[in-house]
């Protein structure tokens, strides 16, 4: 069969959306209901958010918000800049990108590449706090004459722009079989627009799942955080008031998967090796939550999930196996490429290190951690149940269900410290931690060697903080590791 034929365009800004959809034939493989990707990285700045970004601006200039010489500024983690980026310049604005700390820095390169400014901000912080990227971006558009905050989470464009491509796209190019149709919420325009639409045109018949991060609390997690960029919603568990964006409507979603983060990022990892779609975490997260709800279907559904993004952005996090590795979603017995290179030289295995840190690991209690508020008598007393008299200093008020996330230790704490400090005099009791709060314990993953582990440790650090799934699973202190 000939491919139908490509379209020509006489602008960038009409080359936005119009994606394929692609059957997921080797993840699918055996399942009644035939799973399709609608694959969004095949657009024009690589990713879904190119919707949304048309659809605010043309909204914005419409609205007599966005007027000629005028500044675009945005809060976003990539994409929706990227997307900004494209439409601001192609239409003669200045743009502003205020991009979370934590965001891939390939995501800023591209930004940059496109002509926005980029500004980095923090999101590891109660929303209340005045450095907190949310505030960033609305102090920008304010001292800035002519700038136009745009406000995915709350610009009603942003989920109408799904409204008017994504959702009538789906249901033309499944000739309204689609039954099922699945996509992650960040700012939910995505899910909001797309499953309205949906569940409108077929009388209703189209169920809508949303595909969230185990942790986060769109899904019911506890809020921690995560290491699946651009979807969920995790709260500083200091912050006082957490808000929903607008753009998300929960009512649409029928049914929310909770997706581990293990589970995401091997999925993303499959897609590149089975299905040659090299996409983002995000979309493993997604085809995640489309494969369990396709495990329950018949030939006559038909699912379609929606990839965000492409691959190319996370070489450096979920396609690397170095990286897996360091946050503790890879061992060494999981991976096949290593598995056959250790039998290639089965003599080394042999007589080298125990492979992975979990014999290390075995009968170490339970991770005891002391929150970054905690006095000096209240710490000492949690130390009593700490391996080696150490533990991590985390942000978490409470035991979180799902355990301390490496992304919310903010240092360590030692018995040694503590007892010199109350000895001398320097602390009392009921003072707060302050100084006594050191570096942030090395992490290591568990499927790293002991010889990473103790290279990690280096000359001063008590111990080091081992992660599965990048979640916290033990402390091991100077003594476990070296002599
Ligand atoms: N995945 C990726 C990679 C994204 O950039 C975004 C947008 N932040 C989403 C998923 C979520 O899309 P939406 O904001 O429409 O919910």
């Amino acid at each position: 069969m000939l491919p139908a034929k490509p379209p020509v365009h006489e602008s960038v800004l009409d080359a936005i959306g119009g994606t394929p959809l692609i059957r997921l034939a080797a993840l699918g493989a055996g399942l009644a209901a035939p799973v399709y990707a609608k694959v969004e990285f095949l657009g024009i700045g690589g990713s879904v958010k190119d919707r949304a970004a048309l659809a605010m601006v043309l909204a914005a200039e419409r609205d007599g918000l966005l007027r000629p010489g005028g500044t675009i500024v945005e809060a976003t983690s990539g994409n929706t800049g990227i997307g900004l980026a494209i439409v601001g310049r192609q239409r003669g604005y200045r743009v502003i990108a205020g991009v979370a700390d934590k965001a891939s820095a390939e995501k800023s390169d591209i930004l940059r590449a496109y002509g926005a400014e980029v500004v980095l901000a923090p999101t590891v912080v109660p929303m209340e706090d005045p450095s907190h990227l949310y505030h960033v971006v609305r102090r920008l558009a304010e001292e800035i004459p002519g700038a136009w905050l745009a406000d995915q989470y709350d610009n009603p464009a942003n989920p109408d722009a799904h409204i008017r491509t994504t959702g009538p796209e789906i249901w033309d190019q499944t000739g309204g079989r689609v039954t099922h149709f699945v996509a992650g919420v960040g700012t939910g325009g995505t899910i909001t627009g797309t499953g309205e639409y949906l569940k409108e045109v077929s009388g209703g018949a189209v169920t809508v799942v949303g595909a969230d991060p185990e942790s986060s609390i769109y899904g019911g997690g506890d809020g921690s955080p995560y290491f699946v960029e651009s979807i969920g919603h995790f709260v500083h568990p200091d912050t006082v008031e957490d808000r929903w964006p607008e753009s998300y409507r929960k009512e649409v979603v029928d049914v929310m998967e909770q997706i581990p983060d293990r589970e995401s990022l091997v999925t993303t990892r499959r897609l590149a090796r089975e299905e040659g779609i090299l996409a983002g975490p995000s979309s493993g997260t997604a085809v995640a939550a489309a494969l369990r709800v396709a495990r329950e279907l018949g030939p006559d559904d038909l699912v379609v999930v929606l990839l965000p993004d492409s691959g190319r952005s996370y070489l450096s996090k979920v396609h690397s196996d170095a990286w897996m590795r360091q946050w503790g979603f890879l061992e060494e017995s999981q991976d096949e490429a290593s598995q056959a290179r250790r039998q290639g030289r089965g003599q080394e295995s042999q007589e080298g290190e125990p492979q992975g840190l979990r014999p290390l690991l075995d009968g170490a209690g339970p991770v005891v951690a002391v929150h970054a508020d905690a006095t000096v008598g209240g710490a000492l007393e949690t130390l009593d149940g700490a391996p080696g008299g150490v533990a991590p200093v985390v942000l978490a008020r409470a035991a979180r269900p799902y355990g301390v996330s490496a992304i919310e230790v903010v240092g360590s704490v030692s018995r040694d410290a503590l007892v010199a400090a109350l000895a001398d005099g320097s602390a009392k009791p009921a003072a707060a931690l302050g100084a006594l709060v050191g570096p942030a314990l090395p992490t290591v993953g568990v499927g790293q060697s002991v010889a990473e582990a103790r290279a990690a440790l280096g000359a001063t650090h008590p111990g080091v903080l081992v992660l599965v799934d990048g979640r916290a699973v033990g402390v091991l202190p100077r003594t476990a590791l070296v002599g």
